[in-house]
C-alpha cells in the first residue's frame, strides 16, 4: 500500500499551499481560536494498517461526527422504533434550522441535523435515566469502537456550547412542545453538548469508524458492533444526510458516505474497504470542512473509491 501513503502525502502537500482555507466555526468560542492551517488525514483499511499524513494524531473537537455514534447506540437500544421519532430524509436546510420542525410537527427530518440528534440524545437519556450515566455510556461506546480508553469529552467546549447554545435550546424546547422529548430539555442539551465536545484525532476517528466500513465488525479487534444490515443503513444516512445542505454536493464530488462536524472533521466510509478521517478547521458556506472535503474528493478519485 505504498501507493496509498504516496497519495496521502501528495494530498497533504498540495493542500498545505492553499491560501483559501475556509473559516473556523466562531459561534462556539473555543473552536474560533483553532488555526485554519491545521490539516490531518488517516485511513484505516479493513485488511489492516493505518495510513496517515499531516497532523493525524492531533485531537480536535469531533462535534457532529459524534451523531453517527449516538445514532448507532440508540438503534441498538430501540431498533426501528426510533424512526417513529425522527425521519430519514435529507433536510435541505442548515444543521440548526428550526423551520422544518414547524411544518413537520416536531419530527426532525433526520438524526444528523441538530433537532434529530437532540431526539437521539433524549432516547439515550431515557434509557440510562441520568445525564451523567448517558454521557458515560456514549464515551464507553466510543472507547469500545475505537479500542482506545483515552477518548473523552472536553469540558471547556461543552460548557462553551451550553453558554452560547441558544438556538439548540430553542430547538430542544420546541421539540418538547411537540411531545417529542421525554426528558427535560436542559438534561437533553447537557448530553448533546457533551457528545459534541468529544475530542479525537484523525487516527482515533478512522479506527472508530472501522465497523461501518467492515459490515458492522471492528476490523482490528474482530468484535461485532452492529449487524451488516444496520451498518449499510447508517452508511446510507451518512451519504444522504451527513453534510447538511451540502450532502448532495459531497455525494457528487466524493461519492462515499461521510459525516462532518463544525470542528472541521469528516468521517468517511468506503464500504468493504476503509474508514477515513480528515481534519481541517476552516469551513465552507454549508459548515463543512473546506479542505477536508477537497482531500476526500482527491483521495476517492485517486483510489477509485466512489461507490457510484
Ligand atoms: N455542537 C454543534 C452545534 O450544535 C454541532 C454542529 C455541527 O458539528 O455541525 O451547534
Amino acid at each position: 500500500m505504498d501507493k496509498l501513503q504516496d497519495i496521502l502525502n501528495e494530498i497533504t502537500a498540495t493542500l498545505a499551499t492553499r491560501e483559501e482555507r475556509g473559516k473556523p466555526a466562531d459561534y462556539i468560542p473555543p473552536l474560533a481560536h483553532v488555526s485554519p492551517q491545521h490539516f490531518g488525514i488517516a485511513v484505516a483499511l479493513n485488511e489492516g494498517g493505518l495510513f496517515t499524513a499531516g497532523e493525524a494524531d492531533l485531537p480536535f473537537s469531533i462535534q457532529s461526527i459524534s451523531k453517527v455514534f449516538t445514532l448507532t447506540l440508540a438503534l441498538g437500544m430501540y431498533g426501528d422504533a426510533l424512526w417513529r421519532r425522527v425521519g430519514r430524509e435529507p433536510s435541505g436546510s442548515a444543521f440548526n434550522s428550526i423551520v422544518l420542525l414547524e411544518q413537520e410537527k416536531g419530527i426532525p427530518r433526520n438524526p444528523f441535523i441538530n433537532p434529530g440528534a437532540l431526539v437521539v440524545a433524549d432516547a439515550l437519556l431515557a434509557h440510562a435515566r441520568a445525564p451523567r450515566e448517558t454521557i458515560g455510556e456514549i464515551l464507553r461506546f466510543l472507547r469500545f469502537v475505537s479500542d482506545d480508553e483515552t477518548i473523552s469529552a472536553d469540558p471547556l467546549v461543552a460548557r462553551a456550547e451550553k453558554a452560547t447554545g441558544f438556538r439548540n435550546a430553542a430547538l430542544a424546547n420546541y421539540l418538547h412542545s411537540w411531545g417529542n422529548l421525554m426528558n427535560p430539555p436542559d438534561h437533553v442539551l447537557g448530553v448533546y453538548f457533551h457528545h459534541c465536545a468529544v475530542t479525537m484525532s484523525c487516527a482515533q476517528l478512522a479506527r472508530a469508524g472501522g465497523f461501518l466500513a467492515n459490515a458492522g465488525r471492528n476490523p482490528v479487534t474482530g468484535r461485532s458492533v452492529i449487524s451488516s444490515v444496520r451498518a449499510r443503513r447508517i452508511n446510507a444516512l451518512m451519504m444522504t444526510c451527513g453534510h447538511y445542505d451540502g450532502s448532495g454536493d459531497f455525494a457528487y464530488r466524493v461519492g462515499i458516505p461521510g459525516k462532518s462536524g463544525v470542528g472541521g472533521g469528516i468521517l468517511a466510509i468506503v464500504p468493504g474497504v476503509a474508514s477515513v478521517a480528515v481534519w481541517s478547521p476552516g469551513l465552507n458556506a454549508n459548515g463543512n470542512s473546506l479542505l477536508g472535503s477537497e482531500a476526500l474528493e482527491m483521495l476517492s478519485h485517486r483510489m477509485g473509491w466512489s461507490v457510484f
